[in-house]
């Protein structure tokens, strides 16, 4: 039996982002991008572009300075 691919959902937490890029620079599958948008701090918050594409790896979270991503199993 073939097995079934896991899925993973990225939460961005947006409004405490402060728009560093650090997580979609170190997304190798490109989950994230910058967004146009700003948030309520005025800053172009990182958003989730292509959700399939999450490995689950966990390294955005890692990377980012404010906790401001979150990574679940589905
Ligand atoms: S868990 Fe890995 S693949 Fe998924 S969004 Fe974060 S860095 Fe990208
Ligand atoms: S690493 Fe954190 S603070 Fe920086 S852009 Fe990503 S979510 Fe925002």
């Amino acid at each position: 039996m073939a097995k079934e691919k896991k899925k993973y959902q990225v939460v961005v937490k947006k409004d405490l982002c402060k728009g560093c890029c650090l997580c979609v620079e170190f997304c190798k599958p490109q989950v994230l991008q910058t967004s146009e948008n700003i948030n309520q701090m005025g800053y172009n918050y990182a958003e989730v572009v292509d959700q399939k594409a999450c490995t689950g790896c966990m390294i955005c979270t890692l990377v980012c300075p404010d906790l401001v991503l979150e990574v679940y199993y589905e």
